[in-house]
C-alpha cells in the first residue's frame, strides 16, 4: 500500500483553508506522526484519507489509484477519534465484530479474531456489556480492539489518547505500541504532544497552516 497526497487542498465553506498543498508520500510498514499545532488541519487531513471529507483541489492516490474513483470495499481505512466512537445498543464484543462483516469470514475466523484483539486490551469480561458501562479509557480499546480485529490497510489514529488521564494515557499506548509491533499496513498518528510522537513513531510530518514544513525523522 501507498498513499500519495498531491497539492491536497481543502477550503470549508466559510472559506476557511484547513489544508492548503499538502503533499507527501506514505508507504506500507511506516508509522508516520503528524504533529502540529491546534487548527493547522490535521483532522481534515485524516478525513480526508478516512473519505469522510473530499479535497477542493489537489490529488490522494491510494496504490496509484485515485481515492474518489476507489470503490469502497477497496477503501480500507480505518479511523479512531479522540472520542470514542462505538454503537450504544451493540455490546463490546459487536462493536469490536462490526467492521469484519464486509471481509466475508467464517464464523470461525471471526469468532478468532475479535476474541483475540478484545484478549489483547483486556476485554473479555466485558464482552457482553454495552459500551455505557464501560469507562472512557476501557471504551477507547473497544475502539482500538475493533480495528486491530480486521488489520485494515490503513490505520488512522486522531489523537486517541487525548481524552484518557495521564496514567490510563501511558497504559494504553504500552498496549498498542505491543499491538502494532507486527502490523503490516500503515499507520498515521495525528497527536500535537511531542512526548507521544517520540514514543510510537520514528517517521514525522511536521505541519503548520494546512501543509507540509518538514518530513524526516524523528
Ligand atoms: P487540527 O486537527 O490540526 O486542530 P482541523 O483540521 O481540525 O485542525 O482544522 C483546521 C482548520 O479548519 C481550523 O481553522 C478549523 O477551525 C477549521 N475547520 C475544521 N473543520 C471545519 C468545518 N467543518 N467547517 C469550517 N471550518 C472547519
Amino acid at each position: 500500500m501507498n498513499i500519495k497526497a498531491k497539492y491536497l487542498t481543502k477550503v470549508y465553506n466559510n472559506g476557511t483553508y484547513a489544508l492548503d498543498g499538502f503533499t507527501a508520500e506514505i508507504k506500507s510498514g511506516e508509522f508516520v506522526a503528524v504533529l502540529g499545532a491546534s487548527g493547522c488541519g490535521k483532522t481534515t487531513l485524516l478525513r480526508l484519507f478516512a473519505g469522510l471529507e473530499k479535497p477542493t483541489a489537489g490529488e490522494l492516490y491510494f496504490d496509484g489509484v485515485l481515492f474518489k474513483d476507489l470503490p469502497l470495499k477497496q477503501r480500507d481505512t480505518a479511523v479512531v477519534f479522540q472520542e470514542y466512537v462505538l454503537y450504544p445498543k451493540m455490546t463490546v464484543w459487536e462493536n469490536a465484530a462490526v467492521a469484519l462483516e464486509r471481509y466475508g469470514l467464517t464464523r470461525e475466523e471471526e469468532e478468532k479474531r475479535v476474541y483475540e484483539a478484545l484478549r489483547e486490551f483486556g476485554l473479555i469480561k466485558f464482552r457482553n456489556q454495552l459500551p455505557r458501562v464501560l469507562s472512557g479509557g476501557q471504551q477507547q480499546r473497544v475502539a482500538l480492539a475493533r480495528i486491530m480485529a480486521y488489520e485494515p490497510d490503513v490505520i488512522l489514529l486522531d489523537e486517541p489518547f487525548s481524552a484518557l488521564d495521564m496514567f490510563l494515557k501511558d497504559r494504553l499506548q504500552q498496549e498498542l505500541t505491543e499491538m502494532l509491533s507486527d502490523y503490516r499496513g500503515i499507520v498515521i498518528l495525528v497527536s500535537h504532544s511531542r512526548d507521544e510522537i517520540y514514543r510510537f513513531s520514528e517517521d514525522l510530518i511536521i505541519m503548520d497552516r494546512g501543509s507540509v514544513v518538514t518530513f524526516g525523522n524523528t
